[in-house]
């Protein structure tokens, strides 16, 4: 099977918005009077908006209602999308520009699958909005990663098969929502965490077209590994 399409990931892998989910959740917390340091801030990296609240909330000095919680994470939201304004097309991870030339030239089709509702705004700050023929992202589906639907929907707004597309992600639910779409996955960072892809690197600048072909080599994903691992987490609220 030849792979004729790439779906990335973007927070993490295209781009990074961790400093400012930070600043977000540190306005926050400042306002309700809880502690937050940047360690806390390192326990929220791939958690889902409501399971990082409730992280947040572990030193708050009283219990909130869900709908108080409610309240609390679209209050971070708005913050966070306060400060997303201030992104640039410098904010792109470095080798990230390059590498989505370098496969837009050799023909391959590209989309984004995130499961962020932020993604279409980062894309435009960032100005990577023209390498891509397709974009998924949170506004256009019911279930987060690890569920798969982001990627399927992304393959179809391809044209293109699951099996012919590789997906690039930084975080361990996007890896086994890769996996269940029937897609192989090149993993980004700390292998305990995103070891389940069909290869791993340290950053998006490592990838390469060979990186791409070679996956092409070896065996094919296990299609819909798992279903309790991919719908366990079904209840989450798509992140960012
Ligand atoms: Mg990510």
């Amino acid at each position: 099977m030849n792979h004729q399409g790439v779906i990335f990931d973007l927070d993490g892998v295209l781009v990074t918005t961790d400093q400012y989910h930070y600043r977000g959740w540190k306005r926050l917390a400042e306002e309700e009077g809880i502690p937050f340091t940047r360690e806390d801030n390192h326990r929220l990296r791939g958690v889902s908006r409501m399971e990082s609240l409730e992280i947040l909330l572990e030193k708050a000095g009283r219990v909130y209602s869900a709908v108080e919680k409610q309240e609390l994470a679209e209050r971070k939201n708005r913050y966070y999308v306060e400060f997303l304004q201030n992104l640039t097309p410098d904010d792109a991870l470095p080798g990230a520009r390059s590498l989505l030339e370098a496969l837009k030239r050799r023909g391959f089709r590209l989309a984004v699958g995130s499961s962020s509702r932020n993604a279409p705004l980062i894309m435009k700050k960032v100005d990577l909005c023209g390498f891509f023929d397709a974009v998924a992202d949170g506004n256009d589906i019911t279930r987060s990663k690890p569920d798969p639907e982001v990627f399927l929907l992304a393959a179809e707004r391809l044209g293109l098969k699951p099996a012919e597309c590789v997906v690039v992600e930084d975080a361990e639910a996007g890896v086994v929502a890769a996996r269940a779409a029937g897609m192989r996955c090149i993993g980004i960072g700390d292998p305990a965490l995103v070891g389940a892809a069909a290869k791993v690197v340290g950053s998006v600048a490592e990838i390469t077209l060979d990186t791409i072909s070679q996956l092409e080599c070896g065996n094919p994903p296990e299609v819909g590994i798992s279903a309790a691992v991919v719908y366990q987490n079904e209840e989450q609220i798509v992140k960012g």
